[in-house]
């Protein structure tokens, strides 16, 4: 997880936010069909494209896609050649306003599963976009994480015990115990929350913990799981350690967080039980914008990022399915998904395979993949649209020239 040690809106993110909505876009009419003329369709699905197609996208989901001339009257859009892609989806954000969230469909991310945020930031944001909102996009979310202390925990997670005060009693406890998580998992699950977070191991990005020790013991991350699965919410690990992954496998998470130092048989214990992968490399990597804490951590980084790089490789000879996460906030110049996506293909991943990484198959590992992650008739018309082809040149990707969330156009840049 690497995520500021803040829990306040400074003064400029509120003048931000007050740009943000002066200056908001005008969306199309929901009651027109919406006709892409020209466009080639690639569908992650396939492993071809479909080429000089028509999309028609209505009452916000993809109702044809066609060679021809559309078999109805909408607005039209000539896309002269361009290429679309499924809305993008990013497995790991800590999304906190209403910026950061503008920020990621500006990209083409048009759905986030948020792992850890304060005060319920992302629930938040999934009703704006449940009630319309076409500025912010889907949101899975996760609430607090379930870990042994949340007081000691940094960054302080102790806000849970203002949003939930019958939990209090747990402030004053060295550790939350078995029916402390499970007191935390239906907290969230009050809440209406659609994924559980839990650490199986401390965190790596800040000097004081070391993320090969074990943060849940066996019996706590047994009892989370337990009682996320009877509330029928699946469950996220934060893990680094081959222990840590292990135990939050056989536990019955579906999805591994990091995983960085995991070895070849734990692995194969992930792919014989079906999960998830989620390795969030890029955010071993350190860039000019690095904060400084981050740079303290150098050499702790760059063996992370080499073994994660090696259990990444290990995992897709074994067939274990790698799903992207940027573990971004996506405040102004943080990591984004395509910079996940472009590491994937550089550690071994084809340019298709990564960029399902980020489509059909996270959709399918977030259980979304009846509405997300594919363009077919019925999904929901969450859609990007490039000059190039992503899957010959992902560099493409940093660049959209329309994005459309829930069949209304959120980005239109000329051409079109
Ligand atoms: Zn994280």
């Amino acid at each position: 997880m690497k995520m500021k040690n803040e829990n306040t809106v400074p003064a400029t993110s509120v003048i931000l936010l007050l740009l943000v909505l002066v200056s908001s876009p005008t969306f199309s009419q929901d009651s027109r069909p919406l006709i892409l003329e020209h466009v080639n369709v690639i569908n992650p699905l396939n492993d071809e494209p479909l080429l000089d197609q028509t999309i028609v996208l209505h009452a916000g989901k993809i109702q044809s896609i066609s060679s021809g001339p559309a078999p109805m009257q909408g607005e039209r859009m000539d896309l002269q050649g361009a290429w679309a892609l499924p809305g993008l989806i990013d497995a790991h954000v800590h999304v906190m306003n209403i910026a950061a969230a503008r920020r990621m469909l500006s990209l083409g991310i048009s759905t986030g599963r948020s792992l850890f945020t304060w005060n319920y930031a992302d629930v938040g944001l999934r009703a704006l976009h449940r009630r319309g909102d076409a500025d912010i996009p889907t949101i899975l979310a996760a609430g607090y994480p379930v870990l042994a202390n949340p007081v000691r925990f940094k960054p302080d997670i102790s806000a849970i015990f203002l949003d939930h005060p019958a939990l209090d009693d747990l402030r004053s406890l060295d550790r939350i115990g078995p029916d402390g998580a499970r007191r935390i998992v239906r907290a969230n699950a009050d809440r209406q929350v659609d994924w559980i977070k839990v650490f199986a191991n401390e965190r790596a990005g800040i000097p004081e913990t070391d993320p090969r020790t074990r943060n849940l013991n066996n019996e706590e991350l047994r009892a989370a799981v337990e009682e996320a699965t009877r509330l029928g919410l699946p469950v996220a690990a934060h893990a680094y350690s081959d222990e840590g992954v292990s135990a939050a496998v056989n536990a019955g998470v579906r999805t591994v967080e990091h995983g960085s130092l995991i070895t070849e048989p734990t692995l194969k214990l992930m792919r014989d039980h079906g999960t998830y992968l989620v390795p969030t490399l890029y955010g071993f990597n350190l860039t000019p914008d690095s904060p400084p804490e981050d740079r303290a951590l150098q050499p702790r980084l760059e063996m992370l990022l080499k073994s994660g790089r090696q259990a990444v490789t290990t995992a897709r000879r074994l067939g274990v399915p790698i799903v992207a996460g940027a573990d971004s906030g996506y405040e102004d110049k943080e990591p984004t998904i395509i910079d996940e996506i472009i590491q994937l293909a550089s550690t071994g991943l084809s340019n298709l395979e990564a960029i399902r990484s980020a489509t059909s198959l996270s959709a399918e590992c977030l259980r979304i993949s009846s509405a997300k992650g594919a363009l077919k008739p019925g999904m929901d018309a969450d859609l990007v649209v490039y000059k190039g082809n992503p899957v010959k040149d992902l560099v493409v990707l940093r660049e959209p020239i329309l994005v459309i969330n829930g069949g209304k156009v959120f980005l239109h840049k000329s051409p079109f």
